[in-house]
C-alpha cells in the first residue's frame, strides 16, 4: 500500500491554476525527487500534502487517512509528515537543542525531560550532538538546515518533505545537509524532495517526477527521466543542465 496517495489534485490562486490535476503514489520507504523549472506548481504539491494549502479539487490520503479541511485534521496530518525548508525557520534567539525541543513539547505535550532526550538523539542523528546549546547565528548555514532537519524528525513523521533544502546555502555547505537526507533514505525514510541537485537525485532517488505546467508530465526512475527523456519539455529541462 502506498504511504501518500493523491489523486486529482487542483490548486488555483485567483485565476491561477496552479495544480491542474496530479495523480502520484508514494510508497512507505521511496524516495522521491520533484524536479521542474521555477513556478511549476513544486512547491505548492509539498504545501498541499503537509496541508499548509487546502486544495481546490482532488484526494489526499497519509497513511490511509484522507486530508480533511477541518483545522484538527490538517493538524494531525502535519503531525505525520515534516517538512522542511529553503529557509531553516530556526527561532534565533533559542538555542538548537530548544529549537528542536520546542515542535514536540507545544505541539505534542510531551514532558520536558522526554523532550530534551528527544532533541539530543535528533541532534546526534544529523551530526550535531555537539551544538545543544549553540544559538542559530552562532551556527553554519549548513548546521542550521542540520537542526532543521532534526526539529523535523523530532517530530517522528512518516514522511519527510523537503523543499530546496539546499537553495539558500554556499557551495560547500551543501554537501553536509546532502549527506544527512541521503542518510536518512538509507534508514528507509519516506522522502518527497524538491531539488535541483540532479546528480544528487540520480544516486539517491528511486522516482524522479517532472512538473510542468502544473501536472506530472513525466514519471520514471532517475536512470530514464535523466538518460531517455520521452517529452520535448523535459529534453530542453535537462538539457540546461539544471
Ligand atoms: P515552484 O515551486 O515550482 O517554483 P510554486 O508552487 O511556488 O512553484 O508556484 C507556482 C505558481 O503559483 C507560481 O506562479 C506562483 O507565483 C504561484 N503561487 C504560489 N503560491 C502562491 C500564493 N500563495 N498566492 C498566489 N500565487 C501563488
Ligand atoms: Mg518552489
Amino acid at each position: 500500500m502506498s504511504l501518500i496517495e493523491i489523486a486529482g489534485l487542483r490548486k488555483s490562486f485567483g485565476s491561477t491554476e496552479v495544480l491542474r490535476g496530479i495523480d502520484l503514489s508514494v510508497a512507505s520507504g521511496e524516495v522521491v525527487a520533484i524536479i521542474g523549472r521555477s513556478g511549476s506548481g513544486k512547491s505548492t504539491l509539498l504545501r498541499c500534502i503537509n496541508g499548509l494549502e487546502s486544495p481546490d479539487a482532488g484526494a489526499i490520503t497519509v497513511a490511509g487517512e484522507a486530508l480533511g479541511t477541518g483545522e484538527a485534521r490538517l493538524r494531525a496530518l502535519r503531525l505525520k509528515v515534516g517538512m522542511i525548508f529553503q529557509q531553516f525557520n530556526l527561532f534565533p534567539h533559542k538555542t538548537a537543542g530548544q529549537n528542536v525541543m520546542l515542535a514536540r513539547q507545544v505541539v505534542r505535550g510531551h514532558p520536558r525531560a522526554e523532550a530534551e532526550a528527544l532533541a539530543r538523539r535528533m541532534l546526534n542523528r544529523v551530526g550535531l550532538g555537539a551544538k545543544f546549546d549553540a544559538y542559530p547565528a552562532q551556527l553554519s548555514g549548513g548546521q542550521q538546515q542540520r537542526v532543521a532537519i532534526a526539529r523535523a524528525l523530532a517530530m517522528e513523521p512518516l514522511a519527510l518533505l523537503c523543499d530546496e533544502v539546499t537553495s539558500a546555502l554556499d557551495p560547500e555547505l551543501v554537501g553536509e545537509v546532502l549527506g544527512v537526507v541521503r542518510e536518512l533514505a538509507a534508514e528507509g525514510m519516506t522522502l518527497i524532495m524538491v531539488t535541483h541537485e540532479m546528480a544528487f537525485a540520480r544516486e539517491v532517488c528511486d522516482r524522479v517526477v517532472f512538473m510542468h505546467e502544473g501536472r506530472v508530465h513525466e514519471v520514471g526512475p532517475p536512470a530514464e527521466i535523466f538518460a531517455e527523456p520521452r517529452t520535448p519539455e523535459l529534453r530542453a529541462f535537462v538539457a540546461r543542465g539544471h
